[in-house]
């Protein structure tokens, strides 16, 4: 395999945008190599410059369920296009993936769209502020909410202390009105409401976390969560921006049994296009402009194309995809952790619905301090044999594998003997 043509482009690309990359990560700095340019995908597969072919397991970091150029999706975009892409003005798609969102997902009786998943969650804080009248929000280490101020945040030295910028830049003002407790850890939440409960507009979380390896909540946490917040009139606000309609038919919250006020989504609401959205209780979202005084906007909001490839794309998910994705994700999983084994490579290996966690550790990873013990060089090494082979994995330890309706059996199989092979190379170096 060569990257000759990729190279080029990035060398190209390098001097006119920071790192040559429009968000960090794309730029491959934890893997060492230069980023794979993309050509064109399909289904699970995707094409890059030199006409190298992967098994993708990045979907565009998440969006794509039903993976690349899904015929439905696309023959939708495109009818759509040709009416025009944007009028600011309401339109009847809008509604439709409004009234699919609020029937899908169990706390959301209204919903206000956005055009990223940073939007949503940014809007739902101001919500929770507004409609609390308090000023601190409570987030988890290592969980990621987009890069407004408020969630740039990390822990401060300590349990229940203040938090500190995550990146200079963010005011040590928006900070220390952020505080950071470890994930899955209710005594430190509770330590932390004992302290600052009644300045506490909100909690909010990745329900299952994606943003620090895939990391599911012990039993009864989020309960514990839930009951915490309602004592001291907190509004909880689930972010499920990256788990939303991927761990489950109804969400990660309808797989969970725990109903939040909030909800903010976003990835697979926009089928592959720009889109988020945040929606909850009916008495909480209608203190949002124009209804009530709590103000957010956007000139694309809700815009036809982004609601159309929504709406194509959620519509097509069955309670039969769930069962699915169970099929191949436990397939993925059990078979990345058996050939480690085999090999005597450290793992330790997670899932929710399609979401599949791989963490070079021997230790049982439950928050962001285990996730840590990861070895990191092993798995830069594990990803570049991976891509030698024909598999695309997200370029970071801390991020989950993506699996779409078009991934099959044999797809994983195919994936099964590059790790294998990959593992097989790393026992002996
Ligand atoms: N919340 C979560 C859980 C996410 O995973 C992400 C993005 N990875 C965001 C929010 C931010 O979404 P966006 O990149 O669309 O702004």
């Amino acid at each position: 395999m060569n990257w000759n043509r990729s190279s080029e482009a990035f060398a190209q690309a390098k001097p006119l945008m920071p790192g040559g990359v429009n968000s960090p990560v794309r730029a491959f700095n934890s893997v060492g190599r230069d980023p794979v340019y993309f050509d064109k995908g399909e289904g699970s597969r995707l094409w890059d410059l030199d006409g190298n072919e992967y098994i993708d397991y990045i979907l565009s970091w998440g969006p794509l369920i039903h993976g690349h150029a899904d015929k439905q999706v696309i023959d939708a975009i495109k009818e759509t296009a040709e009416k025009g892409t944007s009028f600011g003005a309401p339109h009847v798609t809008e509604t439709k993936l409004a009234e699919l969102i609020i029937d899908r997902v169990p706390s959301v009786e209204v919903v206000r769209m956005t055009s990223s998943g940073t939007e949503a969650t940014m809007s739902a804080l101001r919500l929770a502020r507004g409609y609390t009248g308090r000023s601190k929000i409570l987030k988890f280490e290592g969980c990621y909410h987009g890069h407004t101020d408020s969630l740039l945040i990390k822990a401060g030295s300590g349990v229940a202390t203040l938090g500190l910028p995550d990146s200079p830049g963010v005011p040590d003002s928006i900070a220390s009105n952020t505080l950071t407790v470890p994930y899955n850890d209710l005594e430190s939440l509770k330590l932390a409401f004992e302290k600052f409960g009644d300045d506490i507009a909100g909690v909010i979380i990745e329900p299952v976390t994606g943003n620090m390896g895939v990391v599911r909540p012990d039993p009864g946490y989020l309960e514990g969560i839930r009951e915490v917040t309602e004592q001291y009139g907190s509004l909880l606000i689930f972010d499920e921006v990256m788990t939303g309609f991927r761990v489950g038919y109804n969400c990660a919250q309808g797989e969970l049994g725990v109903t939040p006020d909030l909800t903010c989504l976003g990835k697979v609401i926009g089928g592959g296009l720009p889109a988020g959205a945040f929606g909850g209780r009916r008495d909480i979202m209608e203190r949002i402009a124009p209804e009530g005084n709590i103000y957010q906007a956007g000139t694309l909001s809700g815009n036809p194309l982004a609601m159309t490839a929504g709406y194509e794309t959620i519509s097509q998910l069955t309670p039969e995809s769930y069962e699915y994705f169970e099929k191949i994700g436990r397939r993925l999983e059990k078979g990345l952790a058996a050939a480690a084994e085999k090999h005597g490579i450290p793992h330790w290996t997670t899932r929710a619905g399609s979401m599949v966690g791989f963490f070079f550790t021997n230790e049982v990873v439950r928050d962001f301090e285990t996730a840590k013990t990861s070895d990191l060089d092993m798995f830069s090494r594990y990803f570049n044999l991976m891509l030698e082979n024909g598999v695309s994995v997200p370029p970071s330890q801390f991020e989950g594998l993506f699996l779409s309706t078009k991934h099959t059996e044999a797809d994983i199989d195919k994936t099964l003997e590059a790790a294998e092979k990959a593992f097989s190379i790393m026992a002996y170096e």
